[in-house]
């Protein structure tokens, strides 16, 4: 905030050297002499308006539904079903799998709701070496063959493992991790984007006997509901019964029904992460004066981002980014492209 007082008053003073002087002839009555007090009129603010950048797309909480493994249900049951609600999913398949199914993921690729992305080639972790050829050539595979940009990872088997967290970082928006002691992200809060908290949805037959399988993920997302924040959920197989913690068609479509009775941002883990890394880089970023009297934010871009556009407010002027006018929304909001870097709001 000092800074942006003392870059106010260096916009002032350039201002003040450009300007007409306005003469209000004021004589002070201790001496013979005429002292004149100069106002200076101008239109540049003395410190930066406030943007605010509405969390979660402009809704009241944000849901990832991200499924692993490529489950021939994904395709059959879990895609149809997401399409009908109106969500787009992500996926995880691990790609040494999707050959046999290579054109109905295909189709899905070129559907572009639905997020693929890498799960290793071989569904296997680094154990404790320094080789990351299996998520290298996941990447390569799902760029050549599947023709998608990845933007996120999970990690086989929830093992947030070196050289992955280090190969990820450069790379990825964010990466999935398994369950943790936290698993809601604030709207405030940044998590470790090299890990991010998800929770398991699925029957490992371990839920104790008076609480279902679905039981903890339903509070998860009641519990995402109360803090304003963005949940990731992880499942499986669905409707099967088959492989590692199932789900029934039916129990899918109860943790979407029970999502419905909130205002929830449905995104792909990459969209909400993306947005989410956007909007806290613009926030925590101090405005310096530009020269069409104006104000600049300047941010790092993170890798991986997708282009979901900020939902920016601000009081009055107009925001640009590489000189043209930022488009709005209906409700007059800017939408603020957060792999851009730049960001300039003039009077
Ligand atoms: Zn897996």
């Amino acid at each position: 905030m000092a800074l942006r007082n003392v870059l106010g008053a260096i916009v002032l003073l350039a201002a003040a050297c450009t300007s007409d002087p306005v003469d209000l002839g004021i004589t002070a009555g201790t001496s013979s002499s005429t002292t004149t007090v100069t106002v200076v009129e101008t239109s540049a603010p003395t410190s930066a308006p406030e943007l605010t950048i509405a969390p979660w797309n402009g809704h009241h909480m944000a849901l990832s539904w991200t499924f692993d493994d490529g489950d021939p249900s994904h395709l059959r049951t879990v895609v149809p079903l997401l399409d009908a609600a109106g969500i787009p999913g992500t996926f995880y398949p691990t790609c040494g799998e999707i050959a046999p199914d290579l054109v109905a993921w295909l189709a899905v690729a070129e559907a572009g709701v639905h997020e693929i992305a890498n799960h290793t080639v071989n569904h296997v972790d680094a154990d404790g070496g320094d080789d990351v050829t299996e998520i290298a050539d996941c990447d390569v595979y799902l760029a050549d063959t599947v023709g998608v940009e990845v933007s996120t990872f999970a990690y086989p088997a929830a093992v947030v493992d070196e050289p992955y967290v280090s190969y990820g970082a450069d790379r990825y928006v964010a990466s999935r991790a398994g369950w943790a002691f936290v698993t809601i992200v604030r709207s405030s809060t940044a998590p470790d984007w090299t890990a991010v908290p998800s929770v398991f949805v699925g029957d490992l037959g371990e839920a104790p006997d008076d609480e279902g399988p679905l039981d903890w993920p339903l509070r998860a997302v009641s519990d995402t509901a109360a803090e304003a924040g963005w949940l990731t959920l992880t499942f499986h197989s669905v409707g099967t019964g088959l492989g590692f913690g199932p789900v029934s068609t039916a129990e899918l479509e109860q943790m979407i029904e029970h999502s419905a009775q909130y205002d929830v941002w449905h995104a792909t883990f990459a969209d909400v992460a993306s947005y989410h890394r956007g909007r806290l880089a613009l926030m925590n970023t101090l405005p310096v004066a530009s020269e069409s009297e104006g104000w600049i934010w300047r941010w790092d871009v993170a890798p991986g981002m997708t282009d979901v556009p900020l939902l920016v407010s601000v009081d009055d002027g107009e925001l640009r980014q590489q000189g043209r006018v930022v488009p709005r929304d209906t409700s007059g909001r800017f939408r603020v492209d957060p792999t851009r870097g730049e960001v300039e709001w003039r009077p």
